[in-house]
């Protein structure tokens, strides 16, 4: 097993979007104390690292300095009507103190984590809190404000690597799309809900690139209800021949875990099992991994799902440290069931047969598109 490095710094975890809204930096640290308990951290092959904030010269490998500058305001507490049109200032993205900074850091290990890879110094590495997807060139959107993954993607290309992205959040990867269309170096995969029926109402399965870049972008759009049956259905048929057949040097992954059944924001309805299973495909397919977090907002159940992320990708057998201590720490998420493993889960009835015909729909034409 190579080396792998998880990115975390209990300051960015601690960063607050306010009470209201749905998005929490604290699951990195739930992600990070889980893996601790389960026994994950602290292998001679494993290692935390505290990324610094990345300097503006990457950031400027997807956005646009002025748009830098008016989130760079925005950090130090000005407000001024021209932030609307860079996207600041919605509900989703509020004008927060000390954004520039915390997005500099979060951008900074993702960034810390590819070059690594690149530079042959470890095998995997993991950044819950990175995968941005929706911040485009000029424009904050969906709680996303600096595209890490675009820059990493870009730091990996000037050094000559062929990319696959992949992004199994459940909101389409909108941000990485759009930087990569023309791209044939990358290949940019998105699994999510439905445009139809989830923001930000693209990725939908005709889109799959332009000029060079043609044939290198994959939506696979789904259903609401679809659960873990129906989703790997479509990461077999699809998404795992698909990136063999272009044999990535590097795979980034988007782990966003808002497809779990009970995330309060989308209606896709899966368990960390298909997670899991995905995640070790795409182990065994490409030797070298970014992994970062994304969306997921049942913060305990997110957390879960990255811990057994981290296990499957460092290939290491999570085990209750503490199980079976009276008094021992209890710690919500896993209480449930018993385990980090959810239970089992399938869709029944017309919701099923509907969702399966909707996604078969879908995939028939992707087949038929990508030559399958
Ligand atoms: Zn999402």
């Amino acid at each position: 097993m190579g080396r792998a490095i998880f990115y975390y710094s209990a300051e960015t975890s601690w960063y607050d979007f306010g009470a209201d809204h749905p998005f929490k930096p604290e699951r990195s640290q739930k992600t990070f104390e889980l893996c601790h308990r389960y026994g994950l951290l602290g292998y001679p092959h494993t290692s935390v690292k505290s990324p610094s904030p990345l300097e503006r010269k990457y950031l400027l490998f997807a956005h646009s300095n002025e748009y830098l500058d008016a989130v760079s305001r925005v950090g130090r507490g000005e407000i001024f009507e021209d932030m609307l049109r860079f996207g600041i200032g919605s509900e989703d993205n509020p004008p927060l103190k000390g954004i520039y900074e915390w997005s500099r850091r979060c951008a900074g290990a993702t960034w810390e984590g590819i070059v690594t890879l690149l530079e042959n110094e470890a095998d995997v590495a993991f950044n819950p809190l990175g995968g941005f997807h929706h911040a485009h060139h000029s424009q904050a959107e969906g709680f996303c404000y600096i595209n890490d993954l675009v820059i990493a993607i870009r730091e990996a290309l000037n050094r000559g690597a062929r990319v696959t992205y992949i992004d199994i959040d459940a909101h389409h990867g909108n941000g990485v799309q759009e930087a990569f269309y023309g791209e044939d170096r990358v290949q940019v995969i998105s699994m999510h809900e439905s445009g139809r029926y989830l923001f930000p109402h693209t990725g939908y399965a005709d889109e799959t690139g332009e000029g060079k870049g043609k044939g290198f972008t994959v939506n696979i759009p789904l259903p609401p209800k679809t659960d873990d049956e129906l989703y790997l259905k479509a990461f077999y048929e699809i998404s795992l021949p698909l990136i063999k057949r272009f044999e990535p040097d590097i795979l980034v992954a988007q782990l966003g875990a808002d497809t779990m059944i009970s995330d309060p924001l989308t209606d896709l309805m899966l368990t960390n099992n298909s997670y899991i299973k995905m995640i070790d495909e795409l182990r065994k397919t490409c030797q070298k991994i970014l992994a970062t977090g994304g969306g997921g907002y049942d913060i305990y159940r997110t957390a879960r799902c990255w811990t057994l992320a981290w296990a499957v990708l460092t290939g290491l057998d999570p085990r209750d440290e503490f199980a079976g201590l009276v008094g021992g720490m209890m710690f919500g998420p896993e209480m449930e069931v018993g385990s980090l493993y959810d239970y089992p889960y399938s869709v029944k009835g017309p919701d099923k047969e509907k969702a399966r015909q909707e996604v078969e729909k879908t995939l028939a034409f992707l087949s038929h598109q990508f030559h399958l």
